[in-house]
């Protein structure tokens, strides 16, 4: 049985990977914030979908020594870990002048350093096995930009980089790297975005929604959380082994402009 860790993974698309990782039979191991009776509740109800042990490890991804020790735990408990989803994120829309510092280290830390941190952790492992997955949820924003959001552009783009380089590193030993690119997905990511959106342009929501998100995605429609999770699942399988190094879209068309 396959193992996969998947950081925040207690929201969103995170958590919508970690069901059908949990749905096709591996163990997994959740990660994020949250209240502790609310991720009890969601690694009771994915521990009932499949086969596989659903645990968590709240490592806070802003600390190097606990995603080191997300991963050993996971090798230790399940003597293996096999697919890593660095999914943590966070976003802030500001303009650049007023873009608070902290802010900026916060998003590099935890949208790309994070994936630096688990990916090196969990290398030796994969690669003594000959067998390993990385699937990076990054962005339409590691392709393209947007004004005002400095930090999570840098970050996105960074992960890109990033994984190319962890694809040659893992090219001879069956480990693969890549990065999916969503465009815009119905979260709580991006609710609190269109709120913040509104306030740096002058707008309403609904003004937001569909003049600066409907007009970047040609099919005017949000991508959904399950269709994340579909291309991950295939990124994982044997099938996908000749993938790697690869920023695959998912953006409605975003970037193909
Ligand atoms: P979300 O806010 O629903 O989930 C984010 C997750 O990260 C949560 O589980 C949260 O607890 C966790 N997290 C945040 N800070 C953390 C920390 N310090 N330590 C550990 N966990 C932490 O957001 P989402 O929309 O599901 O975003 C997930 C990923 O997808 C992010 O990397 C985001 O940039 C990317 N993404 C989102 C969209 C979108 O439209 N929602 C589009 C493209 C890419």
């Amino acid at each position: 049985m396959k193992t996969v860790i998947v950081t925040g993974s207690t929201s969103g698309i995170g958590l919508g990977i970690a069901e059908n990782f949990a749905l096709n039979g591996f163990n997994v191991v959740l990660n994020g914030l949250g209240k502790e009776e609310g991720i009890e509740k969601t690694r009771a109800r994915l521990a009932a979908l499949g086969a596989g042990d659903v645990v968590f490890h709240g490592a806070n991804m802003l600390e190097p020594e606990e995603i080191a020790d997300l991963v050993k735990t996971t090798e230790e408990k399940f003597g293996s870990v096999d697919v890593i989803v660095p999914n943590a994120g966070i976003q802030h829309v500001e303009k650049i002048e007023d873009f608070p510092v902290g802010k900026w280290d916060a998003i590099i830390a935890i949208n790309l350093s994070s994936a630096f941190h688990l990916i090196r952790a969990a290398m030796p492992g994969m690669k003594s096995r000959k067998f390993g997955r990385i699937i990076s949820i990054a962005s339409a924003h590691g392709l393209v930009a947007s004004p005002y959001k400095s930090a999570y552009v840098a970050a996105k783009h960074g992960t890109l980089g990033l994984i190319k380089t962890v694809a040659l590193e893992g090219a001879e030993y069956g480990v693969t790297a890549n990065a999916i690119c969503p465009g815009y997905v119905e979260t709580p990511l991006v609710s609190g975005q269109i709120a913040d959106t509104a306030k740096a342009r002058n707008m309403s929501e609904e003004e937001v929604i569909n003049e600066v998100i409907l007009k970047a995605q040609p099919t005017k429609q949000f991508v959904q959380v399950g269709q994340i999770a579909a291309l991950a699942l295939y990124l994982a399988s044997d099938q996908a082994a000749q993938i790697t190094g690869a920023a695959l879209p998912m953006d409605g068309g975003w970037t193909a402009q």
